[in-house]
């Protein structure tokens, strides 16, 4: 870690993740000098390569805008390159590494066979026209186009990147690469390769893994109230399954304020949701405006004011910090799920586990996301549509077998499960053989 920080000063978010994992896996990796003499944790640590862009694109105004565009290939011993696109005003390389770093071992959890990467851009999707969005894709994949591809690395969704953007980025790559690959991008939509299923992914798999770690105390889901943070693609899928589970979700958050749902969630409510992302306002207080009594909004709150039993961020990493945490426990939350990828501060997640609250990390949690773009590139590479049920089934099973290796890898000597050693761990050790096996490349 010395060494790393001194190599990549500044690099805060992906000094911490990379922190996180070697801490866990310190123990189990000592007790392989296989792993010593082939500097596995020295190349892991390394992207591949990382492409840095320039995007250019032209305004509603006619005005000539510059952004910059990343695509990180982290690692690929376990297949080609496979990670998301987050369009944000924050995002930088320190971003995006510490995405493609925890991709790596999400995606070695699926026990498909995925590689690790992420990319972006630091273009701002707030207040853009759909048309500018459009303009702004096609520029990104003027640059993209020639390093993704189904055997090659294959980008999806991301923070800012939902099924429309993920349509103008098909088009342009199919149009410039001049072949229908349909795998080389994934969470496109259902007609011409799209997945059933994919779009509530991630939010069905988290709720499968919170169910687990909810029974796995004697207790159950029904009447269970569900903080959630951010309102964005990923809430939508958690809001609906958790509902479907009997649980109540009572907040929702955006990053102008909370909406507290005293009443719980609604079908009319949750398809509202796509539509204030449809917007791109990015703000929560629309809930409010259009539920009034229904959803309560406060400016300027997160989503952890509000008393619950079971507490998910859903958003950006680093959203919930050890005052929340401490807030939350005050008022007695039961369980906590991090959905958005690295969604806890190490600090908070330090103060749950000091209280004995299961803490589930978004490697494992959120992974059902990536699984099921997996299972949109099987379906692509058969030429087949998969049903809904089928679909979901397979995800089903694979965080069923996530949250297994988990308590395999994470079970302490008291009982209790460490689900962030689990979880690392497990990651780890499959991607660690592959690169062993695989020679000093
Ligand atoms: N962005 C999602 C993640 O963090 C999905 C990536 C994908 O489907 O490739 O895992």
């Amino acid at each position: 870690m010395t060494a790393l920080e001194a190599k990549h000063p500044g690099e805060n978010e992906y000094l911490q993740a990379v922190r996180e994992v070697l801490e866990s896996i310190e123990e189990v990796y000592n007790q392989h000098p296989e792993f010593e003499k082939a500097k596995i944790v020295e190349r892991i640590v390394e992207p591949d390569r990382i492409f840095t862009f320039r995007v250019t694109w032209v305004d509603r105004n006619g005005e000539v805008q510059t952004n910059l565009g990343y695509r990180v290939q982290y690692n690929a011993a376990l297949g080609a390159y496979k990670g998301g696109l987050r369009f944000h005003k924050a995002v930088n390389v320190s971003m995006l590494k510490f995405l493609g770093f925890e991709q790596i071992f999400k995606n070695s959890l699926t026990m498909l066979p995925l590689g690790g990467g992420k990319g972006g851009s630091d273009f701002d999707p707030v207040g853009k026209t759909d048309e500018e969005i459009m303009r702004f894709c096609q520029a990104f994949m003027y640059e993209l186009w020639r390093n993704i591809g189904p055997d090659q690395d294959s980008p999806a969704g991301d923070v800012g990147v939902g099924g429309r953007e993920i349509g103008y980025l098909y088009g342009a790559y199919k149009k410039l690469a001049r072949e229908h690959s349909t795998g080389a991008l994934t969470g496109k939509s259902y007609g011409w390769g799209g997945s059933l299923i994919r779009p509530e992914a991630t939010g069905f798999g988290a709720i499968y893994y919170v169910e687990r770690m909810v029974k796995q105390t004697g207790d159950k889901m029904e009447g269970k109230r569900i903080a959630l943070s951010g309102f964005g693609n990923v809430a939508w899928g958690a809001a609906i399954k958790a509902t479907e589970l009997g649980a109540k979700v009572v907040a929702l958050s955006g990053p102008d304020g909370v909406c507290e749902l005293p009443n719980g969630i609604d079908k009319e409510m949750i398809d509202y949701m796509l539509e204030m992302r449809a917007s791109n306002r990015n703000k929560v207080e629309d809930m409010a405006t259009k539920f009034p009594g229904k959803a309560v909004f406060t400016p300027g709150k997160k989503a952890w004011m509000v008393k619950c039993d079971i507490a998910c961020p859903c958003a950006f990493q680093n959203e919930l910090a050890e005052a929340d945490a401490k807030e939350l426990i005050a008022n007695g939350v039961k369980y906590v799920a991090e959905v958005s990828n690295m969604g806890c501060q190490p600090a908070a997640i330090a103060a749950f586990q000091a209280a004995k609250i299961p803490f589930g990390p978004g490697k494992a949690v959120n992974a059902g996301g990536v699984a099921t773009s997996g299972l949109e590139i099987c379906q692509n590479a058969e030429h087949r549509n998969w049903t809904a049920e089928e679909v979901d089934k397979n995800l089903h099973t694979i965080m069923n077998n996530i949250y297994d290796m988990c308590v395999q890898y994470g079970k302490q000597a008291d009982g209790t499960i460490n689900y962030v050693k689990g979880a690392n761990i497990a990651g780890f050790m499959r991607v660690a053989n592959a690169m062993l096996a695989q020679g000093i490349i």
